[in-house]
């Protein structure tokens, strides 16, 4: 109908005006297409899960994942091209190690639950691209730079989307490495270590709940905040509970300073980050980073604390749980365990076999499975 009225129109036009009018129909038409493609070939970009991907000259990588578990690396890039110029302001201080212990907490999860966590890798140097700042001071307005800015978020956002598509919610973290003098995982959420001189009670207030970037967490309304951040089952707690040493945390409420609260990712994946939490871990060399033994300790470390954590937290687990029948449980410990109370059955001993994650409940861990 709309049409046979634009027609008309058209038709009672002098020639000029026709073509004008005709003119400016096809131009629209044209910009409707390529809008329309532009957002099929959005739709298009699927990323499977155990691939890699990479961005513009291959100096950012994607392992994509089907865990509701993103990490980056922004730090960690050793390449530097000679097109893009080195930065002449910033930081430029290169998280040694960092992008090595990425690639070991991915093979760590997998190994744990058979499926892929998110990790996105910046492989260019910080001299070229910062890849934790906004784009001005990133890239220094050099246009190849912020192509490849645009590829890191590119594929976070990517991640964040197949996570939130799968699992609804999940946990970001931001990683690097820092040199200060107390060995020591600074866990940032955004808050600078005065403010963890507050009591629990001041903590849970509005102020902090709406600095942090676990707003993703605080949204679930499950816990108080404070507990979240140095509580029995914040992650600074859990990692210290296996030997690495992490504020704040349950015995560390308090950051020593200098200390790093977040940056750039952090807020925009954690604080602003929707279903998402978020947080910035920064690490400590010797024992975390410095070599492959430390790297592998410590990625275990990580995933075991992630599995508790998300059970704690999220009160889902991390990795999907393999099909279960609770009545075929309660055949099987009548026969094989006559011990074991219904309630407390949540799996058969003989259906644990690594890598599967069998334990439903956060304190029944894999390693504890026969
Ligand atoms: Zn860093």
């Amino acid at each position: 109908m709309i049409r046979i009225e634009a027609i008309r129109f058209i038709a009672i036009l002098p020639g000029s005006a026709v073509r004008n009018v005709a003119f400016r129909s096809l131009s629209l038409l044209l910009v409707l297409c390529a809008a329309s493609f532009a957002r099929t070939q959005e739709a298009a970009e699927v990323f499977v899960p155990g691939q890699t991907y990479f961005g513009k000259d291959k100096h950012i990588e994607y392992l994509a994942g089907d865990l509701p578990f993103i990490l980056s690396a922004p730090h960690g890039g050793r390449e530097k091209p000679e097109h893009i110029p080195d930065r002449k302001e910033g930081t430029f201080a290169f998280d040694v190690g960092t992008q090595e212990l990425a690639r070991a907490i991915h093979a760590e999860i997998y190994k744990q639950t058979g499926h892929y966590p998110h990790i996105v890798i910046c492989r260019i140097s910080r001299r070229k691209i910062d890849c934790n700042r906004e784009i001005a001071e990133a890239c220094a307005g050099n246009k190849d730079a912020e192509a490849i800015w645009h590829d890191w978020h590119r594929f976070i956002g990517a991640a964040r989307a197949q996570v939130v598509k799968s699992r609804g919610r999940g946990l970001y973290i931001d990683l690097h490495g820092h040199g200060h003098k107390v060995a020591q995982l600074e866990m940032g959420y955004l808050h600078s270590a005065d403010d963890y001189a507050s009591t629990d009670e001041q903590l849970n207030g509005s102020q902090f709940l709406a600095a942090s970037s676990l707003q993703g967490l605080i949204a679930l309304n499950r816990r108080p905040y404070a507990e979240l951040v140095r509580g029995d089952f914040a992650l600074g707690t859990l990692l210290m509970e296996r030997g690495f040493p992490a504020t704040p945390s349950k015995e560390r409420p308090q950051p020593t300073t200098p200390y790093f609260r977040g940056g750039y990712n952090t807020v925009r994946y954690g604080r602003d980050g929707g279903p998402i939490a978020g947080l910035q871990i920064e690490t400590n060399s010797r024992g975390v980073r410095d070599n492959d033994a430390s790297r592998a300790k410590f990625a275990k470390a990580l995933a075991d604390s992630l599995q508790i954590f998300f059970e704690a937290q999220f009160a889902m687990p991390l990795a999907p749980q393999p099909a279960y029948s609770h009545q075929q449980d309660l055949e099987r410990s009548a026969s094989d365990v006559p011990a074991r109370s219904a309630s407390r059955v949540v799996a058969a001993p003989s259906r644990c076999a690594p890598p599967v994650t069998c334990c439903r409940r956060f304190r029944c861990r894999p390693r504890h499975c026969r």
